[in-house]
C-alpha cells in the first residue's frame, strides 16, 4: 500500500515530540494532545494497511485515554508514565526499523531470485507464505503470480533477516496444535511489526480463532476454507485503493469556535472549509463538495435545524451527514434537532478524539453507500453508468492534458458455454477473477468498469495505442492460463480484446462505439486476441 517513508517518519517524529511536549509539561491538555495525535497516527497506520504498527499505535492510544479517565487532577505515577514512554518509544523504533527495510533494494530482499517480471502498468505486491510448501500452495502462488503478486515461501525458523517486510505474511497452522499456533503468531507478530498477519488451516471454533486473534494476527482461515476465499483476501489487501481525503464542511458564526474545530480535524487528515454565513451552505456544498456538515446550532438570523432542514430539501444532499455542536446540553433540543434532518449531537466543550472519531466514521458509512450506488455488487468495480460517466471525465482530463487516451472493451469467449457447462456459479467467478485482474495488472489512475454481463470497459490514461497494445495483449494472455477455482473443480476462459485511442471524437459513446467494433473483429477472427482499429 502507498505509504512514503518520509511521510510515516514524520508522523512519528511528530508523536514523539507530542510525547517530550508532555513530559516537559504534564497536564491534562498536552495528555489530551498526545492523546489526538495517536488517535490520528493510528488511523493513518489503518489506511496505510501496516496493521502490526496500527496495532501497537492502538492500544497506546487506548493506554493515553485511560490516563485522561482519571481526571484532570489525579497525578500519574511515574512507573505508569515510564511504561507509556517506553511504549512510545517502541513505536518509534519500530517504525524506523520498517523503513529501513523498505529502503533496501528489492532484489536484496528477495529470499530467492526471481525472473525480472516484464514491466506492466502496476507495481507488484509481495506475500510470505510460512509455514507449508505443499502442492496446494504452490498451485495458490502460482495463480497469485498472475494477479501481480509474487508468493516466497519460508519455514519459521529460517526467516530472513530483520529488516526485511513484505506486505502480507501467511501462516499455515496445519498440523500446530492451539499453543503452537499462538507462539508461532506471536513470533511472526514481533518480527514483522508492520505487514498484514493472516493466519490459515487454524481450528474454526471460537477459543482457536480467539487466541490467535489475540496474539496478533489479523484474519483467520479456519481449516477448510476454499482458495478463491484466500485469494480473494489477498488480491484485496493488496488492492488498498487510494481514497480522496475525508471532507467536512463547518458552519459556525464563532471564529475562535471553527479555527478550533478545523485543527482538530486536521489532526487527523480531514480537510476543512468554514462558513460564518450559514446562507452561503448551498453554494458551498456543490463548490467544496464535503463527504460530512459540522453545524452550529445557534447562529444569528438562522438556527442549525433551519440551515438543516433547507439542506435537506435538495435530494443531492439528502444523505450527507449532519453533525450538530452546541454549547446547549440541552435534551429535547438534541432530540428535536436529529428528528429534523440531523446524524449526531455533540455539545461544547467537546472531546477532540470523540469528534474525530464521530467525523471519521459517519463519513466512512456515507462514502460506503455512494460506493454501493456507483460500483456493481459482483466484481466491486464501477457499475455501466458510472464507468460511462468516469470515461467522459477521463476523455475531458487528457484533451485538457494534451495528452494519449487508450479505451478499450474486453469481453469474455464463448462465456455461455462456461455457464452452461460448468454452472452459474462457476460463470459468476469467471467474472470475478477477470475483475480483481484488470483491477491488479491496471494502474489506480486506469479506468476500470463492469459495461455489461461479461464486458469490461478500460481507459488508460497517458497510453498511446502502441504501448496499451502491448499491456492489454500480456494480459489476454496471462488471463487464458489462470484456473478459475470453484469449490472442487476448477475452469480456464479467454477473452477478446477491442482497442481504439481518443482522436478526433472527444464524445464518450463514440469512443466506446469504435472499441466494440474492433472487440467484434477479434470476435470473428477467432477469440482469444487483441484488436486495435
Ligand atoms: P462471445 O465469445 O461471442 O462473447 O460468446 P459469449 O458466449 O460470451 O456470448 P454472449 O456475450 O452473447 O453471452 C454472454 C452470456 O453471459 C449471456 C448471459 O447469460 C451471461 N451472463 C451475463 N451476466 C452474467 C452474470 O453476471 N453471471 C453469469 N454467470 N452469467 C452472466
Ligand atoms: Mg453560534
Ligand atoms: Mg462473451
Ligand atoms: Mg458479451
Amino acid at each position: 500500500m502507498p505509504c512514503p517513508p518520509e511521510e510515516l517518519l514524520k508522523r512519528s517524529a511528530a508523536l514523539a515530540a507530542g510525547w517530550q511536549a508532555f513530559l516537559a509539561a504534564p497536564g491534562t491538555d498536552p495528555l489530551l494532545e498526545f492523546a489526538v495525535s495517536l488517535s490520528s497516527f493510528t488511523e493513518f497506520l489503518h489506511g496505510k494497511g501496516l496493521s502490526g504498527l496500527n496495532q501497537i499505535s492502538r492500544s497506546l492510544e487506548q493506554q493515553a485515554l485511560a490516563l485522561l479517565d482519571g481526571g484532570a487532577d489525579a497525578p500519574i505515577p511515574p512507573a505508569t508514565l515510564a511504561e507509556l514512554g517506553l511504549r512510545v518509544q517502541e513505536l518509534v523504533t519500530r517504525v524506523s526499523d520498517f523503513i529501513d527495510g523498505q529502503r533496501r533494494p528489492v532484489m536484496e530482499r528477495r529470499a530467492s531470485p526471481v525472473d525480472a517480471p516484464a514491466p506492466d502498468l502496476a507495481p507488484r505486491h509481495r506475500v510470505w507464505l510460512v509455514g507449508s510448501s505443499g502442492p496446494a500452495w504452490q498451485a495458490l502462488a502460482l495463480q497469485l503470480g498472475y494477479f501481480n503478486i509474487d508468493a516466497e515461501f519460508h519455514q519459521i525458523r529460517h526467516l530472513p533477516g530483520q529488516g526485511d517486510e513484505p506486505a502480507i505474511v501467511l501462516l499455515s497452522a496445519g498440523g500446530l496444535d492451539s499453543r503452537q499456533t499462538v507462539e508461532q503468531v506471536q513470533q511472526l507478530r514481533a518480527r514483522f511489526a508492520a505487514s498484514t498477519l493472516l493466519v490459515h488451516e487454524l481450528a474454526g471454533d471460537f477459543d482457536s480463532l480467539r487466541a490467535a486473534l489475540s496474539a496478533g494476527s489479523d484474519f483467520c482461515f479456519p481449516t477448510g476454507t476454499a482458495q478463491p476465499v484466500i485469494m480473494a483476501k489477498l488480491i484485496e489487501l493488496c488492492s488498498g485503493k487510494v481514497e480522496a481525503p475525508l471532507r467536512a464542511l463547518v458552519v459556525e458564526d464563532s471564529i475562535t469556535a471553527s479555527k478550533s474545530i478545523q485543527r482538530t480535524l486536521a489532526m487527523c487528515d480531514i480537510e476543512t472549509h468554514a462558513i460564518t454565513q450559514p446562507h452561503e451552505v448551498l453554494n458551498c456544498l456543490a463548490q467544496f463538495q464535503p463527504d460530512l456538515i459540522l453545524m452550529d446550532m445557534f447562529m444569528p438570523g438562522c438556527t442549525g435545524v433551519e440551515a438543516a432542514r433547507v439542506i435537506r430539501q435538495h435530494p443531492e444532499f439528502l444523505s450527507i451527514p449532519i453533525v450538530y455542536l452546541s454549547g446547549d446540553s440541552n435534551v429535547p433540543l438534541q432530540i428535536e434537532a436529529l428528528r429534523l434532518g440531523g446524524d449526531a449531537f455533540l455539545t461544547k466543550p467537546y472531546n477532540p478524539v470523540v469528534l474525530n472519531a464521530i467525523v471519521q466514521s459517519k463519513i466512512e458509512r456515507y462514502r460506503a453507500l455512494r460506493r454501493a450506488m456507483l460500483h456493481d455488487g459482483l466484481t466491486g468495480l464501477l457499475n455501466h453508468k458510472a464507468s460511462k460517466e468516469q470515461l467522459a471525465a477521463a476523455i475531458r482530463q487528457a484533451v485538457a492534458g494534451q495528452q494519449p487516451l487508450a479505451v478499450a472493451m474486453i469481453d469474455i469467449d464463448h462465456f455461455k458455454k462456461i455457464n452452461d457447462s460448468h454452472g452459474h456459479p462457476m460463470g459468476d467467478q469467471v467474472i470475478r477473477s477477470l475483475a480483481w485482474f484488470l483491477g491488479q495488472r491496471l494502474r489506480k489512475t486506469d479506468l476500470v468498469g463492469r459495461y455489461g454481463g461479461e464486458e469490461f470497459l478500460v481507459a488508460l490514461p497517458g497510453a498511446d495505442r502502441a504501448r496499451a497494445l502491448e499491456v492489454l495483449d500480456r494480459i489476454r494472455h496471462d488471463f487464458s492460463q489462470i484456473q478459475h477455482p470453484l469449490n472442487e473443480t476448477w475452469c480456464a476462459a479467454t477473452l477478446s480484446v477491442g482497442l481504439t485511442q481518443l482522436g478526433d471524437s472527444h464524445d464518450a459513446q463514440t469512443l466506446i462505439k469504435q472499441a466494440d467494433e474492433a472487440l467484434y473483429a477479434a470476435k470473428r477472427a477467432g477469440r482469444n486476441r487483441t484488436v486495435s482499429d
